[in-house]
Protein backbone atom coordinates (compact mmCIF):
# COMPACT_ATOMS: atom_id res chain seq x y z
CA UNK A 1 0.00 0.00 0.00
CA UNK A 2 1.17 3.71 -0.86
CA UNK A 3 2.42 5.67 1.56
CA UNK A 4 2.20 9.33 1.82
CA UNK A 5 4.58 11.55 3.45
CA UNK A 6 2.31 13.67 7.02
CA UNK A 7 2.18 17.03 6.14
CA UNK A 8 3.67 19.17 8.43
CA UNK A 9 2.27 21.71 9.96
CA UNK A 10 3.69 24.86 12.55
CA UNK A 11 0.45 26.99 13.87
CA UNK A 12 -1.10 28.64 10.60
CA UNK A 13 1.53 27.38 8.75
CA UNK A 14 1.45 24.03 6.59
CA UNK A 15 2.83 21.75 4.08
CA UNK A 16 5.59 22.25 2.39
CA UNK A 17 8.36 25.09 3.20
CA UNK A 18 7.70 25.57 6.37
CA UNK A 19 9.34 28.47 8.06
CA UNK A 20 11.64 27.34 10.96
CA UNK A 21 10.74 27.78 14.04
CA UNK A 22 13.95 28.15 15.64
CA UNK A 23 15.17 31.24 13.21
CA UNK A 24 11.91 32.96 14.35
CA UNK A 25 12.69 32.20 18.10
CA UNK A 26 16.36 33.40 17.02
CA UNK A 27 14.60 37.01 17.14
CA UNK A 28 15.25 38.47 20.72
CA UNK A 29 13.36 41.92 20.09
CA UNK A 30 15.98 43.85 20.74
CA UNK A 31 15.26 46.67 17.76
CA UNK A 32 18.48 46.91 16.70
CA UNK A 33 17.56 46.67 13.08
CA UNK A 34 15.30 48.99 12.84
CA UNK A 35 17.56 52.10 12.02
CA UNK A 36 18.47 49.73 8.69
CA UNK A 37 14.64 48.57 7.71
CA UNK A 38 14.14 50.83 4.69
CA UNK A 39 10.10 50.08 5.46
CA UNK A 40 10.88 51.11 8.85
CA UNK A 41 12.44 54.52 7.72
CA UNK A 42 10.12 55.71 5.47
CA UNK A 43 6.68 54.67 7.77
CA UNK A 44 7.96 54.17 11.35
CA UNK A 45 5.52 51.56 11.93
CA UNK A 46 6.51 48.56 14.42
CA UNK A 47 4.58 46.53 12.08
CA UNK A 48 6.38 47.26 9.14
CA UNK A 49 10.04 46.99 10.39
CA UNK A 50 11.78 43.50 10.79
CA UNK A 51 10.79 42.94 14.71
CA UNK A 52 7.60 43.24 14.14
CA UNK A 53 7.43 40.92 10.96
CA UNK A 54 8.99 38.48 12.63
CA UNK A 55 6.30 38.90 15.99
CA UNK A 56 3.85 38.50 12.81
CA UNK A 57 5.53 35.62 11.98
CA UNK A 58 5.26 34.00 15.98
CA UNK A 59 1.84 34.78 16.16
CA UNK A 60 1.03 32.74 12.50
CA UNK A 61 3.66 29.93 14.00
CA UNK A 62 1.62 29.58 17.06
CA UNK A 63 -1.75 29.65 15.14
CA UNK A 64 -2.75 33.61 16.63
CA UNK A 65 -2.67 35.25 13.45
CA UNK A 66 -4.45 33.68 10.46
CA UNK A 67 -2.08 32.95 7.69
CA UNK A 68 -4.04 34.72 5.27
CA UNK A 69 -4.74 37.92 7.45
CA UNK A 70 -4.25 41.01 5.29
CA UNK A 71 -2.14 42.31 7.48
CA UNK A 72 0.10 39.51 7.51
CA UNK A 73 -0.20 39.19 3.96
CA UNK A 74 0.74 42.91 3.57
CA UNK A 75 3.29 42.79 5.75
CA UNK A 76 5.66 40.33 3.97
CA UNK A 77 5.00 41.72 0.79
CA UNK A 78 5.72 45.15 2.15
CA UNK A 79 9.32 44.09 2.74
CA UNK A 80 11.74 44.13 0.51
CA UNK A 81 13.77 41.00 1.24
CA UNK A 82 16.91 43.99 0.92
CA UNK A 83 18.58 41.77 4.15
CA UNK A 84 19.48 45.50 5.44
CA UNK A 85 18.33 43.79 8.96
CA UNK A 86 20.23 40.52 8.73
CA UNK A 87 23.40 41.90 8.22
CA UNK A 88 22.88 43.83 11.40
CA UNK A 89 21.42 41.83 13.66
CA UNK A 90 23.56 40.26 16.78
CA UNK A 91 21.52 37.40 16.67
CA UNK A 92 22.00 36.33 13.54
CA UNK A 93 18.60 35.82 12.37
CA UNK A 94 18.07 34.59 9.05
CA UNK A 95 15.23 37.15 8.20
CA UNK A 96 15.26 36.01 4.23
CA UNK A 97 14.78 32.49 4.90
CA UNK A 98 11.53 33.04 7.11
CA UNK A 99 10.24 35.80 5.01
CA UNK A 100 10.86 33.86 1.64
CA UNK A 101 9.43 30.56 3.71
CA UNK A 102 6.38 33.17 4.96
CA UNK A 103 6.09 34.17 1.07
CA UNK A 104 5.58 30.70 -0.16
CA UNK A 105 3.23 29.31 2.58
CA UNK A 106 0.77 32.29 1.63
CA UNK A 107 1.14 31.17 -2.72
CA UNK A 108 0.40 27.62 -1.30
CA UNK A 109 -2.76 28.50 0.70
CA UNK A 110 -4.38 31.29 -1.67
CA UNK A 111 -6.10 31.17 -4.98
CA UNK A 112 -4.46 33.89 -7.18
CA UNK A 113 -6.90 35.68 -9.81
CA UNK A 114 -6.69 33.75 -13.17
CA UNK A 115 -5.46 36.99 -14.77
CA UNK A 116 -2.17 36.84 -12.16
CA UNK A 117 -1.98 32.81 -12.30
CA UNK A 118 -2.06 33.46 -16.02
CA UNK A 119 1.33 36.04 -15.71
CA UNK A 120 2.59 33.44 -13.45
CA UNK A 121 2.59 31.06 -16.18
CA UNK A 122 3.61 33.31 -18.49
CA UNK A 123 6.79 35.36 -17.55
CA UNK A 124 8.09 32.37 -14.49
CA UNK A 125 7.22 29.25 -15.99
CA UNK A 126 7.40 29.77 -20.24
CA UNK A 127 9.57 32.72 -20.50
CA UNK A 128 12.50 32.28 -17.45
CA UNK A 129 12.69 28.31 -17.76
CA UNK A 130 13.88 28.36 -21.09
CA UNK A 131 16.58 30.81 -22.48
CA UNK A 132 15.55 29.96 -26.05
CA UNK A 133 12.23 31.59 -25.75
CA UNK A 134 13.75 34.19 -23.19
CA UNK A 135 16.36 35.36 -25.70
CA UNK A 136 13.58 35.36 -28.51
CA UNK A 137 11.14 37.77 -26.80
CA UNK A 138 14.39 39.66 -25.79
CA UNK A 139 14.65 40.00 -29.32
CA UNK A 140 11.39 40.97 -30.27
CA UNK A 141 11.72 43.39 -27.29
CA UNK A 142 14.68 45.00 -29.03
CA UNK A 143 12.89 45.09 -32.79
CA UNK A 144 10.10 47.08 -30.39
CA UNK A 145 12.30 49.46 -28.90
CA UNK A 146 13.81 50.46 -32.01
CA UNK A 147 10.86 50.84 -33.77
CA UNK A 148 8.70 54.31 -33.58
CA UNK A 149 6.03 52.70 -31.57
CA UNK A 150 7.13 53.25 -27.91
CA UNK A 151 7.53 56.83 -28.66
CA UNK A 152 3.92 56.49 -30.35
CA UNK A 153 2.68 54.67 -27.37
CA UNK A 154 3.82 57.08 -24.70
CA UNK A 155 2.26 60.20 -26.44
CA UNK A 156 -0.89 58.58 -26.89
CA UNK A 157 -1.59 58.21 -23.28
CA UNK A 158 -2.71 55.00 -23.76
CA UNK A 159 0.27 53.21 -21.55
CA UNK A 160 -1.18 55.49 -18.45
CA UNK A 161 -4.44 54.29 -19.07
CA UNK A 162 -3.85 50.84 -19.03
CA UNK A 163 -1.77 50.87 -15.59
CA UNK A 164 1.72 50.22 -18.17
CA UNK A 165 3.33 53.27 -17.79
CA UNK A 166 5.87 53.05 -14.67
CA UNK A 167 6.47 49.24 -15.84
CA UNK A 168 7.31 50.74 -19.81
CA UNK A 169 9.64 53.04 -17.90
CA UNK A 170 11.12 50.48 -16.73
CA UNK A 171 12.30 48.47 -19.46
CA UNK A 172 15.68 47.66 -19.67
CA UNK A 173 17.20 48.92 -23.06
CA UNK A 174 17.87 45.59 -24.80
CA UNK A 175 22.11 45.42 -25.97
CA UNK A 176 21.95 45.16 -29.71
CA UNK A 177 24.43 41.82 -29.00
CA UNK A 178 23.57 38.93 -27.05
CA UNK A 179 25.66 36.67 -24.99
CA UNK A 180 24.49 33.06 -25.64
CA UNK A 181 26.25 30.16 -23.09
CA UNK A 182 27.58 28.38 -25.87
CA UNK A 183 30.64 26.37 -24.63
CA UNK A 184 32.97 28.94 -26.23
CA UNK A 185 35.53 30.02 -23.95
CA UNK A 186 37.70 33.12 -24.29
CA UNK A 187 41.55 32.88 -23.59
CA UNK A 188 43.68 34.96 -20.93
CA UNK A 189 45.91 37.61 -21.98
CA UNK A 190 49.49 37.94 -20.72
CA UNK A 191 50.37 35.20 -18.21
CA UNK A 192 47.86 32.40 -17.37
CA UNK A 193 45.91 32.80 -14.02
CA UNK A 194 43.25 30.36 -14.26
CA UNK A 195 39.78 29.33 -15.51
CA UNK A 196 36.33 30.82 -15.00
CA UNK A 197 32.99 29.91 -16.10
CA UNK A 198 30.69 33.10 -15.93
CA UNK A 199 27.27 32.87 -15.32
CA UNK A 200 25.09 34.05 -17.81
CA UNK A 201 21.65 34.43 -16.40
CA UNK A 202 18.45 35.76 -18.21
CA UNK A 203 18.10 39.30 -18.22
CA UNK A 204 22.39 39.56 -18.13
CA UNK A 205 22.97 38.26 -21.12
CA UNK A 206 20.40 40.12 -23.13
CA UNK A 207 19.30 43.28 -21.82
CA UNK A 208 22.53 43.44 -19.93
CA UNK A 209 24.89 41.65 -22.76
CA UNK A 210 27.27 44.55 -22.60
CA UNK A 211 28.26 44.32 -19.23
CA UNK A 212 28.81 40.64 -19.68
CA UNK A 213 31.40 41.47 -22.49
CA UNK A 214 32.98 44.02 -20.03
CA UNK A 215 33.72 41.54 -17.34
CA UNK A 216 35.04 38.79 -20.17
CA UNK A 217 37.46 41.73 -21.25
CA UNK A 218 38.57 42.47 -17.83
CA UNK A 219 38.55 38.90 -16.87
CA UNK A 220 40.91 37.64 -19.95
CA UNK A 221 43.15 40.81 -19.57
CA UNK A 222 43.80 39.95 -15.74
CA UNK A 223 44.58 36.06 -16.80
CA UNK A 224 41.80 34.77 -16.47
CA UNK A 225 40.32 32.15 -19.66
CA UNK A 226 36.28 32.75 -19.19
CA UNK A 227 34.36 29.69 -20.25
CA UNK A 228 30.64 30.31 -21.41
CA UNK A 229 29.02 26.58 -19.87
CA UNK A 230 26.31 25.04 -21.89
CA UNK A 231 23.14 24.56 -20.97
CA UNK A 232 23.26 27.28 -17.83
CA UNK A 233 20.04 29.41 -17.47
CA UNK A 234 18.26 31.63 -14.81
CA UNK A 235 18.94 31.74 -11.37
CA UNK A 236 15.70 31.47 -10.04
CA UNK A 237 16.35 34.33 -7.64
CA UNK A 238 12.67 36.28 -8.84
CA UNK A 239 11.05 32.90 -8.30
CA UNK A 240 12.37 32.29 -4.66
CA UNK A 241 11.37 35.79 -3.62
CA UNK A 242 8.08 35.51 -5.21
CA UNK A 243 6.58 32.38 -3.05
CA UNK A 244 7.68 29.68 -5.62
CA UNK A 245 10.71 27.85 -4.36
CA UNK A 246 10.00 24.64 -6.78
CA UNK A 247 10.42 26.41 -9.77
CA UNK A 248 13.59 28.01 -8.43
CA UNK A 249 14.43 24.58 -7.30
CA UNK A 250 14.33 23.16 -10.70
CA UNK A 251 16.21 25.92 -11.94
CA UNK A 252 18.70 25.75 -9.22
CA UNK A 253 19.01 21.86 -10.68
CA UNK A 254 19.50 22.80 -14.52
CA UNK A 255 22.48 24.92 -13.41
CA UNK A 256 23.90 22.60 -11.16
CA UNK A 257 23.99 19.82 -13.79
CA UNK A 258 25.78 22.58 -16.21
CA UNK A 259 28.57 24.01 -14.03
CA UNK A 260 29.36 19.89 -12.99
CA UNK A 261 32.83 20.96 -14.54
CA UNK A 262 35.89 20.28 -12.06
CA UNK A 263 38.12 22.61 -14.05
CA UNK A 264 36.71 25.68 -13.03
CA UNK A 265 38.35 27.91 -10.49
CA UNK A 266 34.96 30.02 -9.60
CA UNK A 267 31.63 30.36 -11.44
CA UNK A 268 31.62 34.07 -11.52
CA UNK A 269 28.63 36.34 -11.17
CA UNK A 270 28.15 39.97 -11.83
CA UNK A 271 24.69 40.78 -10.83
CA UNK A 272 24.35 41.02 -7.22
CA UNK A 273 20.83 39.11 -6.61
CA UNK A 274 21.90 36.29 -9.04
CA UNK A 275 25.16 35.75 -6.64
CA UNK A 276 22.90 35.66 -3.74
CA UNK A 277 20.75 33.43 -5.15
CA UNK A 278 23.34 31.13 -6.09
CA UNK A 279 24.88 31.04 -3.05
CA UNK A 280 22.12 29.90 -1.06
CA UNK A 281 21.46 26.93 -3.15
CA UNK A 282 22.53 24.68 -0.41
CA UNK A 283 19.71 25.95 1.35
CA UNK A 284 17.50 26.08 -1.13
CA UNK A 285 17.93 22.58 -1.66
CA UNK A 286 18.83 20.80 1.44
CA UNK A 287 16.08 18.38 1.35
CA UNK A 288 16.57 17.00 -1.86
CA UNK A 289 19.15 13.71 -1.35
CA UNK A 290 20.18 13.95 -5.12
CA UNK A 291 21.19 17.42 -5.01
CA UNK A 292 21.93 18.54 -1.23
CA UNK A 293 25.42 17.95 -1.23
CA UNK A 294 26.10 19.03 -4.90
CA UNK A 295 24.01 22.33 -4.30
CA UNK A 296 25.94 22.94 -1.51
CA UNK A 297 29.66 22.55 -3.00
CA UNK A 298 28.09 24.56 -6.12
CA UNK A 299 27.81 27.85 -3.78
CA UNK A 300 30.50 27.34 -2.94
CA UNK A 301 32.49 28.00 -6.20
CA UNK A 302 30.26 31.15 -6.67
CA UNK A 303 31.77 34.59 -6.17
CA UNK A 304 30.98 37.92 -7.37
CA UNK A 305 33.31 39.61 -10.26
CA UNK A 306 34.52 42.11 -6.99
CA UNK A 307 34.88 39.80 -4.70
CA UNK A 308 37.27 37.83 -6.83
CA UNK A 309 38.78 40.13 -8.47
CA UNK A 310 39.55 42.07 -4.91
CA UNK A 311 40.66 38.49 -3.59
CA UNK A 312 42.93 37.88 -6.64
CA UNK A 313 44.36 41.48 -7.19
CA UNK A 314 44.40 43.11 -10.32
CA UNK A 315 47.47 41.97 -12.39
CA UNK A 316 46.74 44.47 -14.88
CA UNK A 317 47.22 48.01 -14.36
CA UNK A 318 43.94 50.17 -14.94
CA UNK A 319 44.52 53.72 -17.13
CA UNK A 320 43.39 57.03 -15.75
CA UNK A 321 39.99 58.15 -15.21
CA UNK A 322 39.84 61.45 -14.18
CA UNK A 323 35.59 61.39 -12.83
CA UNK A 324 34.48 61.66 -9.82
CA UNK A 325 32.09 58.83 -8.67
CA UNK A 326 29.64 57.76 -5.85
CA UNK A 327 29.06 53.95 -4.99
CA UNK A 328 25.23 52.65 -4.32
CA UNK A 329 25.06 49.42 -2.75
CA UNK A 330 22.94 46.86 -3.77
CA UNK A 331 21.15 44.86 -0.99
CA UNK A 332 22.23 41.58 -2.05
CA UNK A 333 25.83 42.65 -2.58
CA UNK A 334 25.85 44.62 0.58
CA UNK A 335 23.61 42.42 2.92
CA UNK A 336 22.98 39.07 1.20
CA UNK A 337 26.75 38.30 0.16
CA UNK A 338 28.77 40.88 2.58
CA UNK A 339 30.44 42.34 0.36
CA UNK A 340 30.90 45.97 0.50
CA UNK A 341 34.71 46.13 0.58
CA UNK A 342 36.21 44.92 -2.27
CA UNK A 343 33.84 47.09 -4.59
CA UNK A 344 35.29 50.17 -3.05
CA UNK A 345 39.07 48.67 -3.16
CA UNK A 346 38.75 47.76 -6.94
CA UNK A 347 37.74 51.88 -7.55
CA UNK A 348 40.13 53.50 -5.62
CA UNK A 349 42.84 51.14 -7.91
CA UNK A 350 42.03 53.41 -10.89
CA UNK A 351 44.27 56.31 -11.44
CA UNK A 352 42.73 59.27 -11.36
CA UNK A 353 38.98 58.51 -10.13
CA UNK A 354 37.71 60.65 -7.22
CA UNK A 355 34.87 58.42 -5.14
CA UNK A 356 32.95 60.04 -2.90
CA UNK A 357 30.81 58.53 -0.44
CA UNK A 358 26.63 58.97 -0.82
CA UNK A 359 24.97 58.56 2.54
CA UNK A 360 23.03 55.67 3.50
CA UNK A 361 24.78 54.10 -0.12
CA UNK A 362 23.41 50.86 1.29
CA UNK A 363 19.65 51.31 2.26
CA UNK A 364 17.91 50.29 -0.60
CA UNK A 365 17.04 52.18 -3.66
CA UNK A 366 13.49 50.17 -4.29
CA UNK A 367 14.12 48.15 -7.01
CA UNK A 368 13.91 44.61 -5.34
CA UNK A 369 13.08 42.35 -8.44
CA UNK A 370 9.60 43.46 -9.33
CA UNK A 371 9.25 45.29 -6.20
CA UNK A 372 9.35 48.60 -8.37
CA UNK A 373 6.22 47.14 -10.36
CA UNK A 374 4.37 45.64 -7.39
CA UNK A 375 4.44 48.22 -4.78
CA UNK A 376 5.14 51.39 -6.85
CA UNK A 377 4.74 53.82 -4.10
CA UNK A 378 6.99 52.68 -1.33
CA UNK A 379 9.51 52.32 -4.68
CA UNK A 380 9.53 56.00 -5.68
CA UNK A 381 9.87 57.32 -2.51
CA UNK A 382 13.16 55.28 -1.40
CA UNK A 383 14.14 55.95 -5.26
CA UNK A 384 13.76 59.39 -4.63
CA UNK A 385 15.80 59.26 -1.14
CA UNK A 386 18.49 57.39 -2.67
CA UNK A 387 18.82 60.23 -5.98
CA UNK A 388 18.77 62.82 -3.58
CA UNK A 389 21.88 61.05 -1.73
CA UNK A 390 23.60 60.36 -4.78
CA UNK A 391 23.25 63.64 -6.25
CA UNK A 392 23.96 65.38 -2.69
CA UNK A 393 28.09 64.18 -3.57
CA UNK A 394 28.01 66.15 -6.93
CA UNK A 395 29.48 62.34 -8.33
CA UNK A 396 29.32 62.66 -12.50
CA UNK A 397 28.63 58.79 -12.40
CA UNK A 398 27.15 56.68 -10.21
CA UNK A 399 28.04 53.24 -10.18
CA UNK A 400 26.43 49.92 -8.83
CA UNK A 401 26.56 45.99 -9.27
CA UNK A 402 23.47 45.24 -9.99
CA UNK A 403 21.60 45.36 -12.70
CA UNK A 404 18.11 46.02 -11.15
CA UNK A 405 19.42 49.10 -9.07
CA UNK A 406 21.24 50.62 -12.55
CA UNK A 407 17.74 50.52 -13.95
CA UNK A 408 16.03 52.04 -11.06
CA UNK A 409 18.59 54.67 -10.95
CA UNK A 410 18.66 55.41 -14.57
CA UNK A 411 14.55 55.63 -14.89
CA UNK A 412 14.63 58.11 -11.89
CA UNK A 413 17.37 60.15 -13.17
CA UNK A 414 15.75 60.35 -16.85
CA UNK A 415 12.52 61.36 -14.73
CA UNK A 416 14.17 64.08 -12.95
CA UNK A 417 15.64 65.51 -16.64
CA UNK A 418 19.39 64.45 -15.23
CA UNK A 419 21.43 62.26 -18.34
CA UNK A 420 23.94 61.44 -15.56
CA UNK A 421 25.10 57.73 -16.57
CA UNK A 422 24.92 55.37 -13.90
CA UNK A 423 27.41 52.36 -15.02
CA UNK A 424 28.11 48.48 -13.31
CA UNK A 425 31.51 48.69 -11.82
CA UNK A 426 33.21 46.27 -14.16
CA UNK A 427 32.27 48.92 -16.60
CA UNK A 428 34.13 51.23 -14.53
CA UNK A 429 37.33 48.86 -14.89
CA UNK A 430 37.06 48.12 -18.39
CA UNK A 431 36.68 51.55 -19.07
CA UNK A 432 40.26 52.40 -17.23
CA UNK A 433 41.38 49.18 -18.88
CA UNK A 434 40.51 51.16 -22.62
CA UNK A 435 42.08 53.99 -21.34
CA UNK A 436 45.53 51.77 -20.59
CA UNK A 437 45.30 50.66 -24.15
CA UNK A 438 45.04 54.13 -25.83
CA UNK A 439 47.63 55.34 -23.67
CA UNK A 440 49.79 52.77 -24.69
CA UNK A 441 48.74 53.08 -28.09
CA UNK A 442 49.81 57.06 -28.17
CA UNK A 443 53.26 55.91 -26.56
CA UNK A 444 54.12 53.68 -29.30
CA UNK A 445 53.01 56.10 -31.78
CA UNK A 446 55.51 59.11 -30.18
CA UNK A 447 57.93 56.75 -30.25
CA UNK A 448 58.01 55.64 -33.89
S1 LIG B 1 15.90 40.61 13.97
FE1 LIG B 1 17.80 40.67 15.17
S2 LIG B 1 18.26 42.86 15.40
FE2 LIG B 1 16.10 42.70 14.78
S3 LIG B 1 14.96 42.68 16.69
FE3 LIG B 1 15.32 40.53 16.17
S4 LIG B 1 17.22 40.00 17.22
FE4 LIG B 1 17.10 42.23 17.24
S1 LIG C 1 14.45 42.56 4.50
FE1 LIG C 1 14.72 44.79 4.35
S2 LIG C 1 12.64 45.61 4.18
FE2 LIG C 1 12.46 43.49 4.91
S3 LIG C 1 12.39 43.66 7.14
FE3 LIG C 1 14.56 43.33 6.60
S4 LIG C 1 15.43 45.39 6.40
FE4 LIG C 1 13.19 45.60 6.37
Amino acid sequence: MATTAPIETLGGFRGHDLPSRDVIRSCVHCGLCLPSCPTYVMTRRERSSPRGRIWLMKEVSEGKLDLLDPLFEEEMYLCLNCRACEAVCPSGVKYGEIVEASRAQIEQARQPAPKVRLLRKLVFHFLFTDMRRFRAASAALRLYQRSPLPRLLERSGLLTRLGLAEAHKLMPTVSARFVVPSGETMPAQGTWRGRVGLFTGCIMSTAYADIHQATIRVLTRNGYEVTLINGQGCCGALHVHAGDPNAGRALARKNIDAFDNPHLDAIIVNAAGCGAALKEYGHLLKDDPAYAERAAAFASRVQDVTEFLAAQGLSAEPGPLPITVTYQEPCHLAHAQRITRQPRHLLKAIPELRLVEMPESSLCCGSAGIYNLMRPEMASALLARKLDNALSTGAGVIVSANPGCMLQLTAGLRARGDSRPVLHLVEVLDRAYAAAEAHARSVGADAQ
